[in-house]
């Protein structure tokens, strides 16, 4: 069976063709400068072989025609015809309350996107454009819509409430939603299969550009670190995670800023990237100036691990102990001196990390001690094979 996984954003798109059972991928690639020019790159694992083009993409269409061109191209394609490809599965980055699951997409499936739009503003409207765009060029084809917040909605009202006026909540459903759903989900499958049995207290750390912890039992989620919007919990690349609300009126009141100007820093030019003086939201740049003596580098990194390290340690607190801890994503996986930063202090909860074992990267593998009392993994995510499945689930029903 093949699955074509679609990441549409506003002016980008990323697929993978690929097969749920096995998790092999055909080809993946990326359009980007969507509504610009336009750009391909399609990558074939199997081969290694790349290709980049320049070709017009007024809208998201001309994009999908692109991908379909190119994966049944003679030469560097991996189908004969469109008609290999059994269904689409698309990442949808608000659910809202309404899914709890995915969904095979129907006109009721993308009222509901469209109805979630005012929490995913930037988001949703492109993942629906992508949507569309594949019923225009593979009219008929199986579409489902995987929800990175759909994982997130067994909280318990303690932890997805705000404590503020109940009215926000009713009328406008202000609550925590929590993002990463997908990554968090295969996570939280994986674990119980490389440990054997679900009933376990698990903390996942998805460390990437982004970033979000996922309190996880019985592998259900308890609670998360992101909420209505992806900018709270931890500091992320240039996201500031959270912050004492006063600091936006300040900021707004001492600089005549708007409040979509605040956001803007708030999101795009704050995180370790701020710390480090503005030089790197990359783990590898800030790694290798803090190697060379420079002190804003070391307190972006020091206050990354630290924000993790605290969160690991409430949510412990709110699972009532820990059996499982999980590093996850670009800094998760590749990443073994934030782990360890992350791990140091912890042995009072039982984590004993083994530093010859975290010293390897980007594979699945534990990286606590024999005698550690909690399991440390090293789990490299995989979002695309949990949308593959679902799609394949839901389009066979
Ligand atoms: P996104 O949230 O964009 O999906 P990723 O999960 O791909 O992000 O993570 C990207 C981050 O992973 C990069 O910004 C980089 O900081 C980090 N990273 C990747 N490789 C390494 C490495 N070898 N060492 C430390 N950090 C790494």
């Amino acid at each position: 069976m093949k699955i074509l996984v679609i990441n549409a954003g506003s002016s980008s798109l990323k697929y993978q063709l690929m097969d749920p059972d096995t998790g092999d991928v055909f080809a993946k690639g990326l359009c980007e400068r969507i509504g610009i020019d336009g750009r391909l790159t399609h990558k074939v694992p199997a081969t290694g072989k790349k290709v980049e083009k320049d070709l017009p993409m007024p809208t998201h269409s001309e994009a999908i025609e692109a991908v379909l061109g190119i994966l049944v191209d003679p030469e560097n394609g991996v189908v004969a015809s469109v008609d290999e490809i059994d269904a689409v599965g698309h990442r949808v980055l608000h659910g809202g309350s309404k899914f709890t699951a995915s969904c095979l997409i129907d006109d009721a499936c993308k009222q509901a996107i469209r109805d979630c739009i005012p929490l995913g503003p930037l988001h949703n409207p492109a993942n629906l454009m992508g949507i569309e765009a594949c019923q225009t060029v593979m009219p008929g084809k199986p579409q489902v819509a995987v929800f990175d917040t759909a994982f997130h909605m067994t909280m318990p009202p303690k932890a997805y409430r705000y404590a503020i006026p109940d009215e926000y909540y009713d009328n406008d459903s202000i609550r925590r939603y929590g993002f990463h759903g997908t990554s968090h989900r295969y996570i939280a499958q994986r674990v119980a299969e490389l440990m054997g049995r679900s009933d376990l207290r698990v903390i996942n750390c998805h460390l990437g550009n982004g970033s979000s912890l996922c309190a996880i039992k019985d592998g259900q989620c308890q609670d998360t670190s992101m909420g209505l919007g992806p900018l709270a919990g931890v500091p992320m690349g240039t996201r500031a995670g959270d912050v004492d609300t006063t600091v936006v009126q300040y900021i707004m009141n001492t600089y005549n800023k708007s409040i979509d100007e605040v956001f803007t820093l708030l999101n795009k030019k704050s995180g370790v990237y701020a710390l480090s003086g503005g030089l790197s939201s990359d783990f590898r740049d800030l790694e290798a100036g803090a190697k060379d003596g420079n002190e804003k580098c070391k307190l972006a990194l020091e206050k990354f691990s630290y924000e993790v390290k605290k969160y690991v340690g409430a949510y412990a607190a709110a699972l009532g102990g820990l059996d499982v801890l999980v590093f996850t994503a670009g800094v998760g996986e590749n990443g073994p001196a934030t782990r360890a930063a992350v791990c140091d202090g912890l042995e009072f909860l039982g984590v004993k990390l083994d530093p010859e074992k975290n010293a390897q990267r980007g594979k699945e593998m534990i990286i606590s001690a024999p005698d550690s009392k909690v399991t440390v993994w090293v789990i490299p995510t995989n979002e695309e094979l949990v949308i593959a499945q679902d799609t394949k689930a839901l389009s066979q029903q």
